[in-house]
């Protein structure tokens, strides 16, 4: 997989929020937990965790709602202000974001690496086992950073 010319941009369905990402994210994988698919409305969501000082946020307002994960977690969960479209979340970890891949402008190059929480995925979602896949939630995200490094040293 070929990584864009940096930075890219991204943002919001109404266009308040627009963002723009520096360099490459650590990594990009899709999330199966239940709440990532009460938000996205979907059957997962896409995980993009980029660096804070590759983030910028040029334009626009987030509400912020401080969801309580199963783990006692607080993830702050970032919406447009204006179409509430959901943006971001600020893990507890320090230095990173969590950012909705869907959001990107272009996401042809942000083919997910990996899976997580594939315990509670929907039964008709097939899993490539290839990737780097886990059945329930990781602290650790190490090995999400390495796949994503591996499929793209060819390219770099
Ligand atoms: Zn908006
Ligand atoms: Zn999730």
């Amino acid at each position: 997989m070929r990584l864009p010319e940096f930075p890219v941009a991204g943002g919001c369905c109404c266009g308040a929020v627009r963002y723009s990402l520096k360099a490459s994210p650590l990594s990009v994988y899709n999330c199966h937990c239940k709440d990532c698919q009460r938000y996205s409305g979907a059957a997962w969501s896409m995980s993009m965790i980029v660096r804070d000082e590759a983030f910028v946020v040029e334009s626009g307002r987030t509400d912020v709602y401080d969801r309580k994960a199963d783990s006692g977690n607080v993830i702050a969960m970032h919406f447009c202000a204006e179409c509430h479209t959901w943006l971001w979340n600020a893990p507890p970890q320090p230095g990173i974001t969590v950012l909705r891949a869907g959001s990107l402008d272009d996401m042809d190059w942000a083919e997910p690496v990996g899976n997580i929480w594939t315990d509670s995925k929907a039964a008709w979602v097939k899993i490539d086992p290839q990737l780097t896949n886990f059945s329930k939630g990781i602290a650790d995200r190490t090995p999400l950073f390495a796949a994503w490094t591996r499929a793209h040293e060819a390219t770099a």
